[in-house]
Protein backbone atom coordinates (compact mmCIF):
# COMPACT_ATOMS: atom_id res chain seq x y z
CA UNK A 1 0.00 0.00 0.00
CA UNK A 2 1.09 3.79 -0.62
CA UNK A 3 1.92 5.39 2.46
CA UNK A 4 3.48 9.22 3.10
CA UNK A 5 6.91 8.46 5.40
CA UNK A 6 9.38 10.47 6.32
CA UNK A 7 13.39 9.47 7.39
CA UNK A 8 13.42 11.81 11.26
CA UNK A 9 15.34 14.59 11.41
CA UNK A 10 16.59 14.35 7.58
CA UNK A 11 15.04 17.45 6.36
CA UNK A 12 13.73 16.61 2.75
CA UNK A 13 13.39 13.20 3.57
CA UNK A 14 9.76 12.69 2.66
CA UNK A 15 7.94 10.49 -0.30
CA UNK A 16 5.25 8.51 -1.00
CA UNK A 17 6.04 4.95 -1.30
CA UNK A 18 4.65 1.56 -0.99
CA UNK A 19 5.06 0.12 2.18
CA UNK A 20 3.53 -3.23 3.34
CA UNK A 21 0.41 -3.33 5.36
CA UNK A 22 -0.59 -2.58 8.67
CA UNK A 23 1.23 -4.79 11.41
CA UNK A 24 -2.08 -6.63 13.78
CA UNK A 25 0.09 -5.17 16.76
CA UNK A 26 -1.16 -1.67 15.90
CA UNK A 27 -4.69 -3.25 16.65
CA UNK A 28 -7.52 -5.52 15.66
CA UNK A 29 -9.27 -2.81 13.82
CA UNK A 30 -8.51 -2.67 9.98
CA UNK A 31 -9.42 1.22 8.51
CA UNK A 32 -9.27 2.75 5.11
CA UNK A 33 -7.65 5.70 5.05
CA UNK A 34 -10.35 8.76 3.75
CA UNK A 35 -7.97 11.80 4.59
CA UNK A 36 -5.63 13.38 6.98
CA UNK A 37 -4.92 16.63 8.14
CA UNK A 38 -1.95 18.61 7.86
CA UNK A 39 -0.75 20.75 10.59
CA UNK A 40 2.95 22.71 11.68
CA UNK A 41 3.88 19.67 13.38
CA UNK A 42 3.81 18.02 10.11
CA UNK A 43 5.91 20.39 8.28
CA UNK A 44 8.12 20.71 11.18
CA UNK A 45 8.76 16.37 11.10
CA UNK A 46 9.56 16.92 7.48
CA UNK A 47 11.70 19.95 7.76
CA UNK A 48 13.66 17.56 9.85
CA UNK A 49 13.44 19.30 13.07
CA UNK A 50 11.55 16.55 14.74
CA UNK A 51 9.93 13.05 14.71
CA UNK A 52 10.78 9.64 15.72
CA UNK A 53 11.15 6.71 13.87
CA UNK A 54 9.62 3.39 15.51
CA UNK A 55 12.46 0.77 17.07
CA UNK A 56 14.11 -0.78 14.84
CA UNK A 57 12.72 1.32 11.75
CA UNK A 58 14.94 4.22 9.64
CA UNK A 59 11.34 5.66 8.86
CA UNK A 60 7.85 6.78 10.06
CA UNK A 61 4.31 7.11 8.26
CA UNK A 62 3.43 10.52 8.92
CA UNK A 63 0.05 11.83 10.02
CA UNK A 64 -1.85 12.50 13.19
CA UNK A 65 -5.26 14.21 12.08
CA UNK A 66 -7.18 10.91 10.50
CA UNK A 67 -10.36 10.33 9.10
CA UNK A 68 -10.95 6.69 7.86
CA UNK A 69 -13.88 3.79 7.48
CA UNK A 70 -13.78 0.58 8.94
CA UNK A 71 -13.01 -2.06 6.91
CA UNK A 72 -12.51 -4.84 9.48
CA UNK A 73 -13.97 -4.52 12.70
CA UNK A 74 -12.03 -7.64 14.38
CA UNK A 75 -14.02 -9.86 16.54
CA UNK A 76 -14.07 -7.48 19.75
CA UNK A 77 -14.31 -3.46 18.80
CA UNK A 78 -18.32 -2.85 18.88
CA UNK A 79 -17.67 -0.95 15.67
CA UNK A 80 -19.35 -1.95 12.17
CA UNK A 81 -18.05 -2.08 8.71
CA UNK A 82 -18.46 1.21 7.29
CA UNK A 83 -17.99 3.21 10.63
CA UNK A 84 -15.62 6.42 10.13
CA UNK A 85 -13.90 6.74 13.10
CA UNK A 86 -10.97 8.70 13.85
CA UNK A 87 -7.75 7.24 15.63
CA UNK A 88 -6.56 9.08 19.34
CA UNK A 89 -3.00 10.46 18.56
CA UNK A 90 -0.84 9.27 21.91
CA UNK A 91 -0.15 6.40 23.64
CA UNK A 92 0.50 5.62 27.23
CA UNK A 93 4.02 5.33 28.81
CA UNK A 94 5.17 2.11 29.27
CA UNK A 95 6.26 2.13 33.09
CA UNK A 96 3.58 3.73 33.60
CA UNK A 97 3.56 7.09 35.16
CA UNK A 98 0.99 8.05 37.55
CA UNK A 99 -1.16 10.39 34.99
CA UNK A 100 -0.74 7.47 32.10
CA UNK A 101 -1.79 4.40 34.58
CA UNK A 102 -5.25 6.65 35.37
CA UNK A 103 -5.48 7.01 31.39
CA UNK A 104 -4.57 10.77 31.39
CA UNK A 105 -1.48 10.17 29.06
CA UNK A 106 -1.92 13.76 27.56
CA UNK A 107 -0.41 14.71 31.10
CA UNK A 108 2.72 12.05 31.22
CA UNK A 109 4.95 12.89 33.27
CA UNK A 110 8.23 11.32 31.60
CA UNK A 111 7.93 12.18 28.66
CA UNK A 112 7.73 8.28 27.15
CA UNK A 113 4.26 8.49 26.15
CA UNK A 114 4.85 7.79 22.24
CA UNK A 115 2.44 9.05 19.51
CA UNK A 116 0.94 7.96 16.18
CA UNK A 117 2.83 9.76 13.08
CA UNK A 118 4.88 11.78 15.82
CA UNK A 119 6.73 9.79 17.73
CA UNK A 120 7.91 5.80 17.53
CA UNK A 121 4.34 4.45 16.05
CA UNK A 122 3.47 4.67 12.79
CA UNK A 123 0.64 7.28 11.42
CA UNK A 124 -2.18 7.51 9.68
CA UNK A 125 -0.80 8.56 6.33
CA UNK A 126 -1.00 5.69 4.56
CA UNK A 127 -3.95 4.42 2.68
CA UNK A 128 -4.87 1.70 5.47
CA UNK A 129 -3.82 1.44 9.21
CA UNK A 130 -4.88 -0.64 12.28
CA UNK A 131 -6.02 0.59 15.44
CA UNK A 132 -6.94 -0.77 18.67
CA UNK A 133 -10.57 -0.52 19.42
CA UNK A 134 -10.07 1.25 22.39
CA UNK A 135 -8.46 4.17 20.58
CA UNK A 136 -10.97 4.34 17.68
CA UNK A 137 -13.48 6.98 18.03
CA UNK A 138 -16.21 6.66 16.08
CA UNK A 139 -17.80 9.88 14.53
CA UNK A 140 -21.40 10.90 13.90
CA UNK A 141 -21.66 9.85 10.19
CA UNK A 142 -23.51 13.23 9.23
CA UNK A 143 -20.04 14.95 10.18
CA UNK A 144 -18.60 12.75 6.79
CA UNK A 145 -15.24 14.07 5.71
CA UNK A 146 -15.35 17.13 8.20
CA UNK A 147 -14.37 14.16 11.02
CA UNK A 148 -10.78 14.72 9.74
CA UNK A 149 -10.90 18.46 11.82
CA UNK A 150 -11.61 16.13 15.04
CA UNK A 151 -7.53 15.98 16.25
CA UNK A 152 -7.45 19.46 16.30
CA UNK A 153 -10.67 19.94 17.73
CA UNK A 154 -9.78 17.63 20.76
CA UNK A 155 -6.84 20.26 21.70
CA UNK A 156 -8.94 23.01 21.86
CA UNK A 157 -11.41 21.03 23.82
CA UNK A 158 -8.72 20.05 26.54
CA UNK A 159 -7.59 23.56 26.58
CA UNK A 160 -11.22 24.86 27.64
CA UNK A 161 -11.76 22.09 29.98
CA UNK A 162 -8.61 23.16 31.64
CA UNK A 163 -8.97 26.67 31.83
CA UNK A 164 -12.43 26.18 33.42
CA UNK A 165 -10.72 24.22 36.00
CA UNK A 166 -8.01 25.71 36.91
CA UNK A 167 -10.92 29.23 37.48
CA UNK A 168 -12.57 26.99 40.39
CA UNK A 169 -10.04 27.89 42.28
CA UNK A 170 -11.82 30.89 43.62
CA UNK A 171 -14.82 32.93 42.80
CA UNK A 172 -15.21 33.43 38.94
CA UNK A 173 -18.16 34.15 36.13
CA UNK A 174 -16.09 34.34 33.02
CA UNK A 175 -17.87 36.29 30.40
CA UNK A 176 -15.16 36.86 27.66
CA UNK A 177 -12.61 35.05 26.02
CA UNK A 178 -9.86 36.46 23.43
CA UNK A 179 -8.33 33.91 20.83
CA UNK A 180 -5.33 35.16 19.77
CA UNK A 181 -4.23 33.77 16.22
CA UNK A 182 -7.46 32.30 13.49
CA UNK A 183 -5.58 28.95 12.20
CA UNK A 184 -7.20 25.93 12.53
CA UNK A 185 -6.53 25.92 16.37
CA UNK A 186 -7.95 29.18 16.97
CA UNK A 187 -11.24 28.96 15.03
CA UNK A 188 -12.06 26.14 16.75
CA UNK A 189 -11.09 27.08 19.97
CA UNK A 190 -13.32 30.12 19.18
CA UNK A 191 -16.29 27.58 18.05
CA UNK A 192 -16.22 25.81 21.47
CA UNK A 193 -15.76 29.38 23.08
CA UNK A 194 -19.29 30.24 21.36
CA UNK A 195 -20.50 26.94 22.60
CA UNK A 196 -19.67 27.14 25.78
CA UNK A 197 -21.32 30.93 26.12
CA UNK A 198 -18.44 33.16 25.89
CA UNK A 199 -18.52 36.47 24.21
CA UNK A 200 -15.73 35.29 22.05
CA UNK A 201 -13.04 37.85 20.39
CA UNK A 202 -10.49 36.76 18.00
CA UNK A 203 -7.46 38.70 17.14
CA UNK A 204 -5.28 37.88 13.79
CA UNK A 205 -3.05 39.79 11.66
CA UNK A 206 -5.08 39.60 8.36
CA UNK A 207 -7.82 42.54 7.69
CA UNK A 208 -10.29 41.10 5.21
CA UNK A 209 -10.39 37.72 3.75
CA UNK A 210 -11.84 34.17 5.49
CA UNK A 211 -10.52 33.87 8.41
CA UNK A 212 -12.15 37.50 9.72
CA UNK A 213 -15.61 36.38 7.76
CA UNK A 214 -15.54 32.54 9.65
CA UNK A 215 -14.90 34.57 12.95
CA UNK A 216 -17.90 37.05 12.27
CA UNK A 217 -19.94 33.68 11.38
CA UNK A 218 -19.74 32.74 14.51
CA UNK A 219 -21.23 35.57 15.91
CA UNK A 220 -17.56 36.12 17.64
CA UNK A 221 -15.78 39.80 17.21
CA UNK A 222 -12.56 39.73 15.06
CA UNK A 223 -9.75 42.20 16.06
CA UNK A 224 -6.48 42.89 13.39
CA UNK A 225 -5.13 44.89 16.19
CA UNK A 226 -2.64 43.98 18.57
CA UNK A 227 -3.51 42.48 22.15
CA UNK A 228 -2.68 45.57 24.24
CA UNK A 229 -5.67 47.59 21.96
CA UNK A 230 -8.56 45.08 21.77
CA UNK A 231 -10.20 47.41 23.98
CA UNK A 232 -11.25 45.31 27.06
CA UNK A 233 -9.43 43.23 29.57
CA UNK A 234 -10.46 39.63 28.32
CA UNK A 235 -11.66 37.16 31.54
CA UNK A 236 -9.60 34.17 29.34
CA UNK A 237 -7.44 34.57 26.74
CA UNK A 238 -6.46 31.39 24.71
CA UNK A 239 -3.04 31.65 22.66
CA UNK A 240 -2.66 29.84 19.66
CA UNK A 241 -0.22 31.89 17.74
CA UNK A 242 2.97 30.96 20.06
CA UNK A 243 4.60 34.34 19.47
CA UNK A 244 6.58 35.53 22.03
CA UNK A 245 5.10 38.87 21.77
CA UNK A 246 1.47 38.16 21.30
CA UNK A 247 2.16 35.69 24.97
CA UNK A 248 3.60 38.76 26.60
CA UNK A 249 0.87 41.06 25.62
CA UNK A 250 -1.65 38.36 26.83
CA UNK A 251 0.12 38.07 30.03
CA UNK A 252 -0.14 41.82 31.02
CA UNK A 253 -3.60 42.60 29.20
CA UNK A 254 -5.50 39.81 30.52
CA UNK A 255 -8.75 40.71 33.07
CA UNK A 256 -8.16 40.42 36.70
CA UNK A 257 -8.32 36.83 38.03
CA UNK A 258 -8.27 35.92 34.68
CA UNK A 259 -6.68 33.18 33.03
CA UNK A 260 -3.94 32.84 30.24
CA UNK A 261 -4.12 29.69 28.27
CA UNK A 262 -0.68 28.96 26.02
CA UNK A 263 -1.40 26.07 23.47
CA UNK A 264 1.08 27.78 20.79
CA UNK A 265 4.61 25.93 20.38
CA UNK A 266 6.68 28.82 18.68
CA UNK A 267 10.69 28.94 18.71
CA UNK A 268 12.87 32.33 19.29
CA UNK A 269 11.44 35.75 17.45
CA UNK A 270 11.89 38.52 18.58
CA UNK A 271 12.55 39.34 22.67
CA UNK A 272 9.70 40.78 23.91
CA UNK A 273 9.87 44.55 24.99
CA UNK A 274 8.05 44.21 28.34
CA UNK A 275 10.62 43.02 30.87
CA UNK A 276 9.94 39.50 32.45
CA UNK A 277 9.82 40.90 35.75
CA UNK A 278 6.71 43.73 35.10
CA UNK A 279 4.82 40.78 33.11
CA UNK A 280 5.37 38.53 36.47
CA UNK A 281 4.33 41.73 38.65
CA UNK A 282 1.05 42.42 36.11
CA UNK A 283 0.18 38.66 36.93
CA UNK A 284 0.41 38.93 40.50
CA UNK A 285 -1.12 42.31 41.06
CA UNK A 286 -4.07 40.53 38.88
CA UNK A 287 -3.96 37.32 40.25
CA UNK A 288 -3.50 35.76 37.23
CA UNK A 289 -3.08 32.05 36.06
CA UNK A 290 -0.85 31.55 33.04
CA UNK A 291 -0.32 27.62 32.06
CA UNK A 292 0.33 25.33 29.23
CA UNK A 293 -1.81 22.95 27.49
CA UNK A 294 -0.89 20.11 24.94
CA UNK A 295 -2.49 16.88 23.47
CA UNK A 296 -5.88 15.27 25.08
CA UNK A 297 -7.17 12.34 26.12
CA UNK A 298 -9.78 10.06 25.67
CA UNK A 299 -12.38 12.24 27.99
CA UNK A 300 -11.40 15.05 25.54
CA UNK A 301 -11.56 13.33 22.69
CA UNK A 302 -15.61 12.03 23.38
CA UNK A 303 -16.10 15.52 24.11
CA UNK A 304 -14.43 16.53 21.04
CA UNK A 305 -16.47 14.41 19.22
CA UNK A 306 -19.74 15.90 20.66
CA UNK A 307 -18.93 19.68 20.08
CA UNK A 308 -18.11 19.18 16.27
CA UNK A 309 -21.53 17.18 15.85
CA UNK A 310 -23.36 19.95 17.39
CA UNK A 311 -21.74 22.37 14.91
CA UNK A 312 -22.55 24.03 12.10
CA UNK A 313 -21.71 21.47 8.99
CA UNK A 314 -21.10 24.72 6.15
CA UNK A 315 -19.24 26.62 8.97
CA UNK A 316 -16.82 23.59 9.81
CA UNK A 317 -16.64 22.93 5.60
CA UNK A 318 -14.95 26.36 5.21
CA UNK A 319 -12.24 25.51 7.55
CA UNK A 320 -10.96 23.02 5.01
CA UNK A 321 -9.48 25.14 2.20
CA UNK A 322 -7.28 22.65 0.06
CA UNK A 323 -7.46 19.15 -0.72
CA UNK A 324 -4.75 17.13 -2.47
CA UNK A 325 -3.90 13.34 -3.51
CA UNK A 326 -1.44 11.26 -1.99
CA UNK A 327 0.67 12.14 -4.85
CA UNK A 328 0.35 15.85 -4.44
CA UNK A 329 2.02 15.39 -0.25
CA UNK A 330 4.42 18.64 -1.07
CA UNK A 331 1.43 20.72 -2.43
CA UNK A 332 -0.55 19.82 0.95
CA UNK A 333 2.70 20.65 3.23
CA UNK A 334 3.92 24.05 1.47
CA UNK A 335 0.49 25.59 2.06
CA UNK A 336 0.45 29.47 1.54
CA UNK A 337 -0.64 31.41 4.81
CA UNK A 338 -4.30 32.18 3.30
CA UNK A 339 -5.11 28.21 4.21
CA UNK A 340 -6.85 27.06 7.24
CA UNK A 341 -6.54 23.48 6.97
CA UNK A 342 -5.29 21.43 4.39
CA UNK A 343 -6.04 17.92 4.33
CA UNK A 344 -4.65 14.97 2.00
CA UNK A 345 -7.22 13.03 0.60
CA UNK A 346 -7.17 9.10 0.04
CA UNK A 347 -10.33 8.26 -1.09
CA UNK A 348 -13.67 9.36 -1.91
CA UNK A 349 -16.06 8.85 0.91
ZN1 LIG B 1 3.24 8.90 31.29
Amino acid sequence: MKAITIEPKKAGSAQLENVSDPDFHYGSVLVEAIAVGVCGTDVEMVEGKYGWAPPGEMRLVLGHESLGRVRDPGPSSGLKKGDLVVGIVRRPDPVPCPNCAVGEWDMCRNGQYTERGIKEIHGFMSERWRIEPEYAIKIDPTLGILGVLLEPTTVVTKAWEHTLAVGRRAFWEPRTALITGAGPIGLLAALLGVQLGFEVHVLDRYQSGLKPELVRALGAAYHSTSVADVGFAPDVVLECTGAGEVISDAISSVGASGIVCLTGVGHGGPVPTMPMADIGSSAVLKNNIVFGSVNANKRHWYKAAEALARADRSWLARLITGRERPEDFAKALSRGAQHIKVIIQFADL
